[in-house]
């Protein structure tokens, strides 16, 4: 009789949960995923993929393909009890989702990723859109066609209008910049063709508590960033507080309040439910990550290594060695946890930092990396990214026809 293979379960279908089921050796291991979303989202695509550059579908990749051997489950992994090795899960369907059940694992990689944080400011959770997966830049599409629909209804006042049309941003960090410059393209370019009648009454504000926005680039390229917004008319405020927002109004401490049509909050990360329960050690700053060893495995709280339970992407982090929660981490340690297992490599982690790039609008950027640049440069450097970031063939054909599709005939926002 064949030996039975280790049962491998990963937690989690985002870039970490991704890359490790397509990986992990299925013929060498019985590989089982557990996710409540049967997709991936390709996050890097998701401004684009919300103003309308291409079909949101784009943005996510299914775990249901010929090649993905990993066998999914559709649930939400509620707490783990680590002596008998079970997953205890939940049901991700709503008319099944008090129904529980067990899943018994050998190995557990832990990769639920984590959730926007609204810091407990009133309103927020309500009435903002966030940017997390494709149903958010779907909900950014459908807005954006009401408030300009609205604000071309007959009789309708141009202080209605520019209100309606202000696009309020908070988060000064890649993602809210990119929405934003997404955001003057579009008002600048198709808005302007499809409703003429409302040219030059769209606005973007981005608002950030830092003095500065792009934490992660150097001051140069950072100041660059915020000239080129400020060119393309982002209204750019910094060191500027949230109190409180209501369905039309975001009220700051140093400008009062301000009417707004849509808000986009792009900035905070906490931890999932699951990571908060699990008797685990975790970070005690900021968000709260499970704390691991150079080699990914996580400690129990007092201290022992738990050899058999990893945890990476945003939920994990090395004790003593902290990187950012992205998923460019996200994905080199689930290569790292491929070739442990695959090929039993066990020389201690190392992250490899690749260029950090962003799009300010108007086929500019910012670039840093080997080299720093700036201009059209980096704006064809961030485009070719979106080539590198999708994750099937079949998704880069369907990506180039739409931006030809797009230089042809405009973006397809006002045709959801
Ligand atoms: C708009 C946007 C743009 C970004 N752009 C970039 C970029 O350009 N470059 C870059 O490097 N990074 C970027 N990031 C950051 C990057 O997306 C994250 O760092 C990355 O997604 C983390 O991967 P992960 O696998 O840890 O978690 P995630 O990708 O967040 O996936 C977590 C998964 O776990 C599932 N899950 C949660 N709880 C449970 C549970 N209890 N049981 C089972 N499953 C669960 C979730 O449903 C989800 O499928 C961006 C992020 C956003 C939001």
């Amino acid at each position: 009789m064949a030996a039975q293979k280790e049962r491998v379960v990963v937690i989690g279908s985002g870039w970490a949960g991704y890359s490790l089921g397509y990986g992990i050796d299925h013929r060498k291991y019985d590989v089982t995923l557990i996710s409540p979303e049967n997709t991936s989202a390709v996050t890097p695509l998701l401004a684009s993929a919300a103003c309308g550059l291409f079909d949101p579908r784009l943005a996510h990749e299914p775990l249901r393909r010929r090649d993905f051997h990993a066998k999914y489950i559709k649930a939400t992994v509620v707490d783990i009890d680590f002596d008998s090795q079970t997953l205890i899960c939940q049901l991700a369907f709503e008319e099944l989702k008090d129904e529980r059940f067990n899943v018994e694992y050998d190995k557990v990689i832990l990769v639920p990723g984590c959730r926007s944080n609204t810091f407990g400011i009133p309103g927020v959770a309500e009435n903002a859109i966030f940017v997390k997966n494709v149903a958010n830049a779907n909900a950014v599409r459908s807005r954006l066609n009401d408030i300009l629909e609205m604000a071309s209804l007959p009789g309708t006042s141009e202080d209605r209008q520019r209100q309606l049309l202000h696009v309020a941003i908070v988060g000064g960090g890649p993602t809210g910049i990119e929405v934003a410059a997404e955001l003057t393209d579009l008002f600048d370019g198709d808005v302007g063709v499809l409703f003429p009648h409302l040219k030059g009454k769209a606005s973007v504000s981005v608002y950030d508590v830092a003095p500065q926005i792009l934490a992660p680039f150097d001051q140069k390229l950072a100041e660059y960033a915020c000239t080129a917004l400020k060119t393309g008319k982002v209204n750019v405020k910094t060191n500027t507080h949230i109190l409180k927002v209501t369905p039309n109004t975001i009220e700051t401490q140093e400008d009062g309040a301000t009417g707004y049509g849509m808000l986009i909050w792009a900035t905070g990360n906490k931890s999932v439910p699951l990571i908060d329960q699990l008797n685990l050690r975790k970070t005690d700053k900021g968000l709260v990550r499970i704390l691991t060893d150079d080699h990914l495995n996580t400690f129990a709280p007092d201290g022992t290594v738990l050899p058999n339970v990893f945890a990476l992407g945003d939920a994990g982090d090395i004790e003593g060695g902290t990187l950012p929660t992205t998923a460019e981490v996200a994905i080199q340690k689930a290569d790292y946890i491929i070739n442990l297992l695959n090929k039993n490599v066990k020389t201690p982690f190392e992250y490899k930092q690749r260029s950090l790039v962003t799009y300010t609008g108007k086929w500019d950027g910012v670039v840093q990396g080997k080299r720093e640049y700036t201009g059209y440069g980096a704006w064809l450097s961030w485009r070719s990214g979106n080539f590198f970031w999708t994750r099937s063939w079949r998704r880069k054909i369907l990506m180039g026809y739409a931006w030809f599709m797009d230089w042809l005939d405009g973006r397809e926002i006002i045709r959801n």
